[in-house]
């Protein structure tokens, strides 16, 4: 049987630049207010193989990351070294392992209807510049495509959340094991899910 999609997880990634800026507590708040339900969480130092390996879980992402880097140049006249998408992401992958290497990372499972797209979502777009305000990398931070570029940097954008369903999957395996998930009701679930709410009255 299908699941209800109310069991629906995806991945979060509070990324060094969270961490350091004293925001744990500000991003938790945003996915946890929503409705969703924090189902792991732990605080680690990924290592650059598990970042790598994170990142090219999906055979796609070099592709689709460098052509979302080419299309946000077309977008601002911006003229780019090269426009091969996976030249763009062997740089970014270069990139992305020192940034995420470079401390403590809080890794969480969130829970709940539709949890990959709400969370990306309240997440933000990849630039933190051109995303809209009210998300997280929109709010709480203020970095560039062309200013980490030009830095030889990766955008630092505060938090990692899965794409799809599937990624989400991938990713919750690559950094949890089954025990450290875990299943359990909460009260508050009533009001979002509950079909008949015949437990209000007294
Ligand atoms: P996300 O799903 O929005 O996090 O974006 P991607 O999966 O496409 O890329 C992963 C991460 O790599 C982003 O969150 C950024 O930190 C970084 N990144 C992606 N594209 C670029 C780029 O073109 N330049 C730089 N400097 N960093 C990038
Ligand atoms: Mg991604």
């Amino acid at each position: 049987m299908k699941d209800h999609p109310s069991k629906e997880q995806t991945l979060v990634i509070i990324k060094p630049d969270g961490v350091q800026r004293t925001l744990i507590g500000e991003i938790i708040k945003r996915y946890e207010r929503v409705g969703l339900k924090l189902v792991a969480l732990k605080m680690t130092v990924p290592t650059k193989e598990m970042v790598e390996k994170h990142y090219t879980l999906d055979p796609e992402w070099r592709r689709i990351t460098g052509e979302k880097r080419i299309k946000a140049a077309k977008e601002k006249g911006e003229v780019l070294d090269t426009e091969d998408p996976y030249e763009i992401t062997e740089k970014v992958l270069r990139v992305l392992k020192e940034y995420m290497a470079s401390g403590p990372v809080v890794l969480m499972v969130w829970q709940g209807a539709h949890a990959v797209s709400i969370v990306r979502k309240i997440t933000g777009g990849t630039e933190p510049m051109s995303t809209d305000v009210g998300t997280i990398r929109g709010d709480l931070v203020l970095d560039s495509y062309s200013m980490s570029d030009d830095d030889g940097r990766a955008v630092r954008n505060l938090v990692h959340a899965s794409g799809s369903v599937e990624e989400a999957q991938n990713e919750i395996e690559h950094w949890f094991s089954t025990n450290e998930i875990q299943n359990y009701r909460l009260v508050g679930e009533e009001i979002l899910y509950d079909v008949n709410l015949d437990g209000i009255l007294e």
